[in-house]
């Protein structure tokens, strides 16, 4: 069994994104009411957020974008950047406090407390870009972990798997002219879907061309063809880049009773995914695994979900 460290924290609840809206706080309430129930609590190493430090924001979003976004929260105003983006009172600190538990999640897995961890954390990050918030996603937390993985613990090359069902366009282009993070991403097909990016020639730019790869699947695809392209695909290419860390943006949203996409993977097919991305962290990355929610509708799944995720973590 591994040393799996589960970030949640009630705070992340206070992130109001009004009535009816998808990325609701019910999404935390039901992954921590089902990791609970299935009594994997005392397996974990349950932490608490603590916000991160603006020096580390400001290596993926401008100065200009952080001011932007605290002055907007600190408004009357009800959106940010785009009409999906809710913000209220707290949401600033709140994306703080998402960031700061994830860098936190990265620093116990890299001074050897835990082995790996998930962090379900509210606002997501993938779509949030170096200048402007989108789809839901303020501060980009993944990629801001890459960063601090690379400038305060030497990690040199960092690999991002993003199996949400939308393009992490946001991660995409914040590294895609550097050859130290790998942004590998499957995702619905971008004709059909937001955010409309990550074709499949989208490989990088520059020193990074070679370090970005997208995978987009056909709507009405799921276990199948996921499987196959893991196997095939992401399995020997992380290999042949031979990340020190993975981090995973982890989105359930392809679930086949997902509302927000027309994949139709199981919650078996996720596990089988999440299984093999476990095997490629241990295989090539000392076992070095954080993995930080994105996506996910279904309220009724998330719970066997995050379960089966967190299983896998554990290894049991
Ligand atoms: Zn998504």
């Amino acid at each position: 069994m591994k040393r799996t460290g589960f970030l949640y924290d009630e705070r992340y609840l206070l992130h109001d994104t009004g009535p009816n809206h998808p990325e609701s706080p019910e999404r935390l309430k039901a992954i921590y009411q089902g990791i609970k129930q299935a009594g994997l609590l005392p397996s974990l190493t349950l932490f608490l957020a603590m916000p991160a430090d603006l020096e580390w924001i400001e290596t993926v979003h401008s100065k200009n974008y952080i001011k932007r976004f605290e002055a907007a929260c600190n408004s009357t105003i009800s959106t940010f950047d785009c009409p999906d983006n809710q913000i209220c009172a707290d949401t600033f600190v709140i994306a703080l406090l998402a960031v700061g538990g994830v860098l936190d999640a990265v620093r116990r897995v890299m001074t050897g407390q835990i082995d790996n961890a998930f962090c379900a954390v509210r606002p997501p990050g993938h779509h949030a870009e170096h200048e402007s918030a989108m789809g839901f996603c303020y501060f980009n937390n993944v990629a801001i972990a890459a960063r601090y993985l690379q400038a305060e613990w030497g990690i040199q090359r960092v690999g991002i798997v993003d199996f949400d069902v939308h393009h992490g366009n946001g991660t995409q282009h914040i590294f895609e002219k550097d050859p130290t993070v790998f942004y590998y991403s499957i995702h619905q097909h971008p004709t059909f879907a937001f955010p409309g990016t990550g074709r499949v020639f989208e490989t990088g730019d520059g020193e990074g061309e070679g370090a970005t790869r997208n995978y987009p699947v056909l709507p009405g695809h799921g276990d199948k063809e996921y499987q196959g392209l893991v196997e095939r695909d992401l399995m020997p290419v992380m290999e042949a880049f031979s990340p020190e860390v993975i981090l995973v943006s982890a989105g359930f949203d392809a679930h086949v009773d997902d509302d927000m996409s027309d994949i139709q993977l199981s919650t078996e097919g996720y596990s089988r995914i999440m299984q093999r991305i476990a095997a490629l962290a241990e295989h090539c990355s000392n076992g070095r695994l954080i993995s930080v929610l994105e996506g996910g509708y279904c309220i009724k799944r998330l719970p066997e979900l995050a379960v089966n995720h967190v299983k896998i973590l554990l290894n049991i």
